[in-house]
């Protein structure tokens, strides 16, 4: 069996329903499990209402129609009006109605998790009945009641053995008979609550499902031909990878390449599944290939640009030398608000470590470290990392901006700038 992802770049639009359609009638005699994402911006979009909502601010209204005339204007291209798509699609908006007629609960990320896993319970809605209605029979699955997490709201973490357990004994009997479509990024507590896994998260749960159903490969359709040295709004002169290994495709996610979520890899490498790396636009292009067997030689460097970075430096507040004990405490609290650490250095009287900036979660971190450390920080910073780089690649990049921490070692650079 297959699993095949596609993101929301790929199904933004009508063009890009029938476009998915077209790739997937191709492979109709596979046993086939479809995860989509939310389409187009519209994770982003519902990200705003929930904000608008929690801070009960007036744009609540204009945020929610412009997400729902942006789906109906879709549905209207592709559907006759009295489809029973369009009340399966309105009755999941209903869900959003109930909730923001009500007082905002004080679980921001328990919030945001049952307004935003909207995008990709309509997504599939309409997906699943368009493959359906031009001849190729699905079967629509809400993932909730299979991607079992517990209960940390937006990075929900997958409780594998009950997930598998669960997905080995229904799917595939559904798959004998139908094409599944579901959804990415969304799992359920037992309590029957919404959760996410994370931004991006859908090509995870496309890994969860071939890992479980032990799938021959999975496919994830992209707007790009594959996986590119560097991000080619960013740069120009990309290559395209025909091949990586599981490995450089781990570094380059851990050090935030935005093409595969970070978690993907790790359970396809664990059950040697194969990721594949297509255009959608080009169903039959190779695309790159992410197996074992990677490349040994690299023409250019792997260029990995993260925006939005916070770079803090913890000092002693007796201005004491850094001891073991202060970097044990001050990573405590990383973990405890769960930041993940990008790069960090140590010096004799402080800890630099620049990471994501994330509303919210970054000033209660702020306001823990306060308790026992004097800080200070600067926000709006990039972090660049070079993999298998020459010296010369790393300044020709840099150029004239301020090297706020540097570290280099034989394969990867990384440089945090202003
Ligand atoms: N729709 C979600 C997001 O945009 C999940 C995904 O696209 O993978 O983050
Ligand atoms: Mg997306």
């Amino acid at each position: 069996m297959l699993v095949f992802k596609f993101g929301g770049a790929s199904v933004k639009d009508a063009a890009g329903i029938i476009n998915l359609s077209k790739v997937v009638e191709k492979y109709k005699h596979e046993k086939l499990l479809i995860v989509v994402s939310a389409m187009g911006k519209t994770t982003n979009a519902l990200e705003r209402l929930t904000k608008a909502y929690v801070n009960q601010s007036d744009g609540i209204q204009l945020i929610y129609n412009e997400i729902k005339e942006y789906h109906y204007a879709i549905l209207s291209e592709l559907f006759d009006h009295s489809h029973p798509v369009f009340d399966d699609v309105e009755n999941t908006f209903v869900e959003i109605d109930w909730m923001i007629e009500d007082e905002p609960h004080d679980d921001y990320d328990f919030i945001y998790d049952q307004i935003v896993s909207i995008g990709e319970l309509v997504s599939t809605r309409i997906i699943n009945a368009y493959l359906n209605q031009v001849g190729l029979t699905s079967k629509w699955l809400d993932v909730r009641g299979y991607i079992h997490t517990d209960n940390t709201y937006r990075e929900g973490i997958v409780e594998w053995q009950k997930t598998c357990t669960h997905i080995e004994q229904e799917l595939p009997a559904l798959l004998e008979k139908n094409i599944i479509v579901t959804q990415g990024f969304l799992g359920g507590t037992s309590e029957n609550f919404t959760t996410t896994l994370g931004r991006e998260g859908s090509d995870y749960t496309a890994a969860i499902f071939a890992s479980c159903l032990k799938a021959e490969s999975v496919t994830t359709w992209k707007d790009v031909p594959g996986i590119l040295n560097a991000d080619p709004k960013l740069f120009t002169d990309t290559v395209k990878f025909d091949r990586l290994s599981y490995t450089e495709a781990i570094e380059m996610t851990y050090y935030g390449a935005a093409v595969i979520h970070p978690k993907t890899i790790k359970p396809l490498q664990n059950a040697h599944i194969p990721l594949l790396v297509k255009p959608f636009n080009d169903p039959d292009a190779a695309g790159t290939i992410i197996s074992e067997t990677g490349l040994h030689q690299y023409e250019k460097p792997v260029i990995i640009v993260k925006q939005n970075q916070v770079l803090v430096s913890v000092s002693a507040k007796d201005y004491s030398f850094i001891t073991e004990d202060h970097l044990s405490a001050v990573f405590t609290l990383f973990a405890k608000y769960h930041v993940k650490i990008n790069v960090m250095q140590v010096s004799a009287l402080s800890i630099s470590v620049c990471f994501d900036y994330r509303e919210g979660k970054f000033e209660k971190l702020l306001q823990a470290l306060s308790q026992d450390f004097n800080h200070k920080y600067n926000s709006e910073l990039t972090l660049i990392t070079l993999r298998h780089y020459k010296a010369d690649e790393l300044r020709n990049l840099t150029g004239d901006r301020k090297v706020l921490l540097e570290q280099t070692s034989r394969n990867t650079a990384q440089v945090v700038l202003k």
